[in-house]
């Protein structure tokens, strides 16, 4: 059984938690269900480790960090069958997550680190702002793109000088955990310490006196109940929550060049990403064009397990959430025409056909509220501004883009948008470099860039008198 890393030590458990392969329904592995005691041990481990680790010279943890990317490159054809299996997603999506972003963003962090600043000098003083680590971050980890969003917490917290626990998400622990294994070689004992668990050890993170910040990437219900029990130990939280990205197609735009991209973007990873189209806005003129391009690339997608090199898409990743999905298709059958999917073969594992509806609106299910899965509402608008005004009215802000030949014209639009990021001519345009704030309800503390580092440390002014002459 793959383990939990907890101080340096390869640990069992107590308990066990079954994996399922969302390709069959199935249950194909087990893996440690970390318990109280396991969450003790590993906060305990994070807090011994931390002074060591604070006082390192950030070069030095950067060879670390360049060490744990390098474990992944070095073992990537593993690690991808891993994710494969665990997620049912097609292998050029699992490299795209391994290889490109969390081997990026581990890389990028890797090479950063902040200075002191000189805010005021004068003949009575000198004042200097500091940054410092907070001590033990806990990251809380979802399923949609397991071993990404664990990297892009691990890289800022560890290259700001934290030490971390992971805990992975229920239904997609197994790639992580693997990763933990490799990385015992090359971490200090007590700096990186991954759970596999529940809800249950989530929670006990948060409520840890010992934790000093929790960084959260889930669902905006659970980020409400994260921020609740944060309060009584004062923990800063992250939180990256859902989202209900709109994009407005601007009326000068070209259908068949932009189409394919649109697509793309919708129904990457099945839908089952927080920051792709959800909701895609189309000027009268080109609605019925642009439908029917959507629908005919979706209704001749290919839907097969990961493990099929011919797969372009893959199942839901678990029960719970295809429920979910099957609730938004009855809403898409009631609320719209639909243009492609719409129903369920039926059959093992949890695949839903990518499913395209027509002639919907705000006020139904599938266009307010979010899906996370494969279905796309293609929404009429006449007016520009209307367009506008509809994306912005809604409670997430995560992404949005704008779609145009005119270039200058389509970022003006953009920019009326009050997502935290908003693209041109493309979408879920993911940088390490790149900041990637959540607005409103979608969350807020920020990851990626410099800027993401900033909430992993604490402000202190150093003010120094100087003599009288
Ligand atoms: P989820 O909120 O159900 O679970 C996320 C994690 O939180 C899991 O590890 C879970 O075990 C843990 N958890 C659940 N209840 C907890 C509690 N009370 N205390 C502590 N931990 C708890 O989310 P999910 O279904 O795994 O992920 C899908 C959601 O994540 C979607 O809404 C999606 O938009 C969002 N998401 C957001 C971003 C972003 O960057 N904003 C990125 C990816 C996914």
């Amino acid at each position: 059984m793959v383990r939990m890393l907890i101080g340096g030590e390869l640990v069992e458990g107590s308990r066990t938690l079954d994996v399922f392969d969302p390709c069959t329904g199935t249950a194909f592995t087990q893996v440690p269900d970390a318990d109280a005691a396991d969450v003790e041990r590993a906060v305990a481990a994070a807090k011994a480790a931390f002074p060591a680790w604070r006082d390192l010279m950030p070069g030095a943890r950067g060879d670390v960090l360049r060490a744990m990317a390098g474990k992944v490159t070095e073992n990537a054809e593993e690690l991808c069958a891993l994710l494969v299996q665990e997620t049912g997603r097609p292998m050029g999506l699992a490299q795209f997550e391994i290889l490109h972003l969390a081997t990026g963003y581990l890389t990028y962090y890797a090479g950063l680190d902040v200075q002191p600043e000189l805010i005021v000098e004068d003949d009575t003083r000198r004042v200097e702002l500091h940054r410092k680590p907070l001590g033990v971050v806990g990251a809380i980890v979802p399923w949609n793109a397991p071993v990404f969003i664990a990297a892009n917490k691990i890289a800022p917290a560890l290259a700001a000088g934290n030490t971390i626990v992971v805990k992975t998400a229920p239904t997609t622990p197994l790639t992580t955990l693997r990763l933990g294994e490799l990385w015992a070689e090359v971490v200090p004992p007590g700096v990186v310490n991954i759970l596999s668990g529940g809800n249950d050890a989530g929670a006990l993170l948060v409520a840890h006196e010992d934790v000093a910040k929790i960084t959260f990437t889930g669902s905006t219900e659970t980020g409400r109940k994260i921020m609740a029990s944060a309060a009584p130990t004062l923990k800063r939280v992250t939180l990256e929550l859902g989202g209900n990205d709109a994009a407005i197609v601007l009326p000068d735009a070209n259908v068949a060049a932009i189409a394919p991209a649109i697509f793309a973007f919708a129904f990457f990873n099945s839908g089952q990403v927080c920051a792709v189209i959800k909701r895609l806005y189309v000027h009268d003129s080109l609605y019925d064009a642009m439908c029917d391009a959507i629908a005919g690339l979706a209704s001749s997608a290919k839907l097969a397990p990961g493990s099929d090199a011919a797969a372009e898409f893959g199942p839901v990743q678990n029960k719970a959430q295809y429920e979910k999905v099957l609730h938004y298709l009855a809403e898409a059958r009631k609320a719209g025409k639909i243009l492609a999917g719409g129903e369920v073969a039926g059959g093992p594992g949890f695949f839903v056909p990518l499913t395209v509806v027509r002639d919907v609106a705000e006020g139904s299910a599938i266009v307010d509220e979010e899906p996370f899965g494969p279905i796309l509402p293609i929404i009429r608008y006449s007016d520009v501004d209307d367009a506008v005004a509809r994306a912005n009215a809604s409670p997430f802000a995560l992404g949005g883009s704008v779609w145009g030949s005119d270039v200058a014209a389509a970022t003006k639009v953009a920019a009326r948008l009050e997502s935290g990021s908003v693209w041109v001519n493309q979408h879920c345009a993911l940088d390490p470099q790149v900041p990637f704030p959540a607005n409103k309800q979608s969350g807020f503390g920020v990851e990626g860039g410099v800027e993401g580092l900033y909430p992993y440390l604490a402000l202190q002014t150093i003010n120094v008198a100087k003599p009288a002459a």
